[in-house]
């Protein structure tokens, strides 16, 4: 029996983590739950899954939050707030797993703390990651704790690398990655109708059911620019050796190719609930609650090339991991700035891309090696990005 703290309860990643949770009560016992503001669906899911702990990071929530529990039928549960009480119930005691389902650069703190004291990381937020790089990929390999794959092609990717593989080391036989991308909803849409696009449209993923942020960065494709960083850093790979595929059906979740020929594929239906239960199980398996693969509805898989002309923040995910340093958080402090400020309406969708790569231009590619580095070039990217939306606007 495991103990579980979900970080991002309530958000897609972490419904669908409870989801496979509730189907192995022998496996698993939730130890934590925490979210930033969605308290009437985390009461659901005190209810049913009865957490030691909850944290609710919006302190005039968490007080809302109170009175709902002690009206409730619900007791024994701590409830804290503010974001350092993240890592307080990261790296509990009685916690064994932390699945990392907060949506960008919130996460990092608590995940890089679970990571330190050796919890197994269920990694679903890539942005932590991108940020601390080899700081996150170092502080795995000092406390010896397993680092599992969520993103679905990362886990496919995983799930590909030869038997006893552990995140973070070189399979050498391995000698390209074939990372799969949907290419998202505008992927036919003509290039010259993409500044007109709607947030509605943008998050309107025709795949895959998640978040707002995830679902604009699959429009833009700085979705596989993060997940292309990601790679290198999980698999320890240069981006060179990493070769975005797009893959329509997104039935095939990545592959490997090995120095014999050989290219393994991981397969399934696109439902985050696999890649979940593969890393929840790992290294045995169990049911996730997905329906077979009907391989005769799929009847057939497509392969194209992406187009970078089309989707500039792929480009400017390859500079970011070529340049090194700082620039990988840069990218994405910019990136996260501007998806706010598009689903906000203050920008277009072709802006997103511009804003990027003009926070990107005022940087230099200085060395990340502390943590104090990477959250300074965080919130210096935030600023600037901040300035160049104001730009486009005069
Ligand atoms: P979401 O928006 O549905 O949920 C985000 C969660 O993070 C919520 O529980 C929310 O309460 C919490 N959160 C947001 N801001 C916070 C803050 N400032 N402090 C504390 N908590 C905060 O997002 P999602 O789609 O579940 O994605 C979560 C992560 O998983 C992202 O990094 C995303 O890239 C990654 N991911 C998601 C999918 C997917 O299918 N949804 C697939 C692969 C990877
Ligand atoms: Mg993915």
């Amino acid at each position: 029996m495991k103990g579980l703290c979900i970080l991002g309860a309530t958000g897609s990643i972490g419904v669908s983590t409870l989801d496979v949770v509730a189907r192995h009560p022998d496996r698993y016992k939730v130890i934590a739950l925490t979210a930033n503001n969605n308290i009437e669906l985390l009461l659901e899911q005190c209810l049913q899954h009865k957490p030691q702990f909850v944290v609710v990071v919006n302190e005039e929530k968490a007080v809302q939050f109170k009175q709902k529990i002690s009206a409730s039928a619900i007791s024994g549960i701590e409830i804290l707030t503010g974001s350092a009480a993240l890592e307080t119930v990261a790296t509990l005691e009685q916690v064994d797993s932390v699945m990392a389902a907060i949506v960008g650069a919130a996460g990092l703190l608590p995940t890089l703390a679970a990571a330190k004291v050796g919890k197994t990381i269920l990694l679903a937020n890539k942005e932590a990651l991108v940020m601390s790089g080899d700081i996150f990929m170092q502080a795995v390999r000092d406390s010896g704790a397993h680092l599992l794959p969520i993103d679905s092609e990362h886990n496919a990717i995983f799930q590909c690398m030869p038997g006893g593989y552990e995140a973070g080391s070189k399979a050498p036989q391995a000698r390209r990655i074939l990372l799969t991308a949907s290419g998202g909803p505008f992927r036919e849409t003509p290039v010259e109708q993409l500044k007109t696009v709607t947030p509605e449209q943008a998050v309107a993923h025709p795949k895959w059911d998640m978040g707002r942020k995830i679902s604009v960065d699959s429009a833009t494709m700085m979705n596989k620019g993060l997940e292309l960083i990601e790679a290198c850093l999980l698999f320890n790979m240069a981006p060179e050796a990493i070769q975005v595929v797009i893959h329509k059906q997104s039935i095939i979740h990545s592959m490997v190719d090995y120095v014999d020929g050989s290219v393994l594929a991981q397969m399934g239906n696109p439902d985050m609930r696999i890649p979940i239960a593969h890393a929840m199980a790992w290294p045995d398996r169990f049911d996730s609650g997905v329906e077979p693969l009907d391989i005769f509805e799929v009847g057939h898989m497509d392969f194209e090339k992406p187009s970078l002309e089309r989707f500039p923040c792929l480009r400017l995910a390859y500079e970011a991991i070529k340049a090194g340093g700082i620039m990988p958080a840069v990218l994405n402090a910019a990136n996260e700035i501007a998806v706010e400020s598009f689903l906000n309406e203050n920008i277009r969708f072709t802006d997103i891309a511009v804003v990027i790569e003009k926070t990107m231009l005022a940087f230099k590619p200085t060395s990340a090696k502390t943590l104090a580095q990477v959250l300074e070039a965080d919130q210096q990217a935030r600023q600037e990005a901040d300035k160049q939306i104001q730009n486009l606007s005069i």
